[in-house]
């Protein structure tokens, strides 16, 4: 059984055949698959295809760019909408150092942070550009289930969050990026998990994403760490249960 842990099936991207792609998905052995939203309109959607499709889980966030951009009383209202929601996770949610006003993203970032913990769910983290700053902000308040979604930080940075306990979510590009080779050498197979973003970061350049493409990534993993692809699966999904069924 797989996982896909962060995917945005709201987009466009998937509006023609979103049956097909569930469906090839679970013929891959695909379970569960966790859509993030991004702000009020996307969090919407995100809930109203996990209601229509079983394997899907919405993920209910603040991305940082909208975090920038909305006012605090639209902040507030969106976090209790999400409370009330009981999402599966808190995402997509983060700092990103391409986008303007840092302070402001910290400040709603604390917030998604307490609200995950104050709902004992997991929270799957965006940074870009700013990943020593998430991991002051996850320190600082003492963040326990934490997945750190398509790192690209430094490998030292990554250890010592490894040794937080966080998890780390490996996108199919692992395929050809040497990165996310090294990231997935770094970190012991116990703190990993398997992801798309689909629509984006596909296996193949130009191409769309989609969450069947988990079991290549499970497989280029379990090379990477010279295990059979069965035993690297069992690992990833039981990773993926303790992270978040417990
Ligand atoms: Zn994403």
């Amino acid at each position: 059984m797989l996982a896909d842990i962060h995917c945005h099936l709201d987009f466009p991207d998937f509006e023609k055949d979103l049956d097909s792609v569930i469906e090839r998905a679970e013929k891959a052995g695909v379970v569960s698959i966790v859509t993030a939203g991004l702000n009020n309109v996307t969090n919407a959607k995100a809930l109203e295809i996990s209601k229509k499709y079983p394997a899907v889980k919405a993920a209910l966030g603040i991305y940082p760019e909208f975090a920038a951009q909305m006012g605090e009383e639209a902040v507030k209202q969106e976090i209790e909408f999400i409370r009330k929601q009981k999402p599966f996770a808190v995402s997509e949610v983060g700092l990103d150092a391409t986008y303007p006003d840092m302070e402001k993203q910290k400040e709603v970032f604390k917030q998604m942070v307490s609200l995950a913990k104050d709902l004992k769910i997991p929270l799957i983290v965006h940074s870009r550009g700013a990943e020593k700053e998430v991991f002051d902000v996850l320190k600082e308040m003492n963040a326990r289930k934490v997945v750190v979604h398509c790192f690209s930080g430094k490998l030292s940075l990554a250890k010592q969050m490894e040794k937080e306990g966080y998890f780390f979510s490996i996108p199919a590009i692992v395929s050809y990026s040497s990165q996310f080779r090294e990231l997935v050498k770094t970190i012991s197979s116990s703190h990993l998990l398997t992801e798309t973003d689909a629509p984006f970061l596909s296996a193949v350049k130009g191409e769309r994403n989609e969450p069947a493409s988990v079991k290549q990534t499970a497989a280029v993993i379990a090379s990477i760490k010279g295990v059979s692809a069965e035993e690297m699966e069992n690992m990833l999904f039981s990773n993926f249960q303790k992270l978040f069924m417990q």
